[in-house]
């Protein structure tokens, strides 16, 4: 999400007359877009910003900006705390840049937190400015309002809002006519997407739908699904068109209900497993990825086995695993003690991490044999005698180069596969 920001903030610059650079000794402005998510993610960003001390010690007039929701949290406090800050933008005022950089060129500190109501962007078209040419991201609402108790995302990202539908499609028609064969649409909680013009409501499912429509050759990509919206409307859309890729991340977070209550999810384990039976029912090839939290407040060993039974119970395909970590001002840091000891976090993220390499292996595994359309992105980072792509299900696949170009289909047959790759040959 935060990638998808940075290409907004580059198109807004370079309307306002800005260039890029490649090389960071180069920039006269050099811009961090920050996370909030866990504390970990905070401490990087302080270290980033000693090396941008020691760059501005070379080059006095050298501008440093927060951008994102970092800026947002800690708004005009980052700038009695870190000194070699000269600017601070939130989310919502990356079209106040401009502005703000002449705020500075004139010799004050600039900041705008400001969040707002409605601004999507709506209206800007991203420079993709590292991309492969072949995938991109689609931004289609931003904001959150779910508060679920850990999270930091509805305090720094504001409301949610959906971006309008005409404005999306058309996205997605400019970047298939540029030769992009994938997208991607990126929000908090996709599927309470909704936007409503002259008396037609259009759902997420509708959304896709029309995406799905500009080409049958463009693939379709979304994330994330929160699992107490995701809709049997969703998953039949899914399965009547070819180009939505069978890959949906649902994060679970926990697999025991009573944690799940806690964490003010809207939803307990057993509803959670009725969506993947939904989902598996309409979508067998379906891939499933998910989230999970170690250590959340209040976590027991009864709470902890729960999650690892629903890992085994699920077998998901992919997961991205956290340990806890208290974020200032969610429902969590007000009203519960963070109490899990440190070394039992540690401990069961390990269980988790280590039940997940194995469930990834066994899902891997039974790909061998099989045959995947692969949308081919480039050489593969290992050698230029192999291409590198994806099968539907979000997997990474290796094959020997063909005649065939990066942003064509071909049907790869999987002979073997590592930790996190599949390798085959076109058949
Ligand atoms: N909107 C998405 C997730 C956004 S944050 C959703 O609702 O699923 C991505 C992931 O970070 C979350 O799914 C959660 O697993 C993790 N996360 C969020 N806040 C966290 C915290 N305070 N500590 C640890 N992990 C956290
Ligand atoms: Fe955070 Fe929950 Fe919103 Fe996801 S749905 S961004 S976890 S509050």
């Amino acid at each position: 999400m935060n990638f998808s920001d940075s290409e907004i903030v580059a198109a807004i610059l370079e309307e306002a007359g800005f260039g890029s650079t490649k090389d960071i000794k180069e920039a006269d402005m050099i811009f961090i877009n920050t996370c909030s998510i866990r504390d970990h993610a905070e401490q990087r960003v302080r270290k980033r910003l000693e090396y941008m001390q020691s760059l501005k010690k070379k080059n006095a007039q050298l501008v440093i900006g927060m951008l994102g929701c970092m800026a947002e949290r800690l708004k005009t406090q980052l700038l009695e705390e870190e000194q070699v800050l000269d600017l601070i933008a939130g989310p919502d005022s990356y079209r106040d840049l401009p502005r703000l950089m002449a705020e500075v060129e004139s010799g004050r500190k600039a900041v705008n937190t400001l969040l707002s109501m409605d601004e999507t962007y709506a209206d800007i078209s991203p420079v993709r400015y590292d991309s492969n040419g072949i995938s991109a991201f689609i931004s289609i609402m931003r904001g959150c309002e779910n508060y679920c108790a850990y999270c930091v995302v509805p305090y720094v990202r504001g409301q949610e809002r959906s971006r309008d539908v005409v404005s999306i499609t058309q996205e997605a028609e400019v970047l298939f006519q540029k030769g992009f064969r994938e997208v991607t649409l990126l929000g908090q909680n996709v599927n309470s997407y909704q936007w409503t013009r002259d008396g037609k409501e259009t759902t997420f499912a509708g959304l896709l739908e029309k995406v799905a429509l500009v080409n049958p050759l463009l693939r379709i990509r979304f994330a994330t699904s929160h699992p107490k919206d995701l809709s049997d409307e969703l998953i039949q859309t899914m399965a009547r068109h070819r180009n939505i890729c069978s890959a949906i991340h649902l994060p679970v977070q926990s697999g025991s209900t009573r944690i799940l209550g806690h964490m003010n999810r809207g939803y307990t384990r057993n509803q959670y497993l009725e969506r993947i039976a939904a989902i598996r029912n309409l979508l067998p090839d379906c891939a499933i990825s998910t989230d999970f939290i170690a250590g959340f407040c209040d976590e027991t060993e009864e709470d902890h086995k729960e999650t690892i039974s629903l890992m085994e119970q699920v077998g998901f395909d992919y997961a991205f695993m956290f340990r806890y970590s208290e974020r200032p001002d969610t429902l969590a840091a007000e009203r519960y003690t963070d109490n899990v000891p440190s070394g039992v976090k540690d401990r069961r993220l390990r269980e988790i991490i280590d039940l997940q390499q194995k469930l990834s292996y066994q899902s891997n595994k039974k790909d061998v044999g099989k045959t995947f359309e692969v949308l081919i992105e480039g050489f593969s980072k290992r050698s230029d005698a192999f291409y590198s792509g994806r099968n539907p299900q979000n997997k990474v696949v290796v094959f020997p180069v063909t005649g065939n170009n990066p942003g064509e289909y071909v049907l790869v047959k999987i002979n073997r596969f590592t930790s996190a790759t599949l390798i085959g040959e076109v058949t």
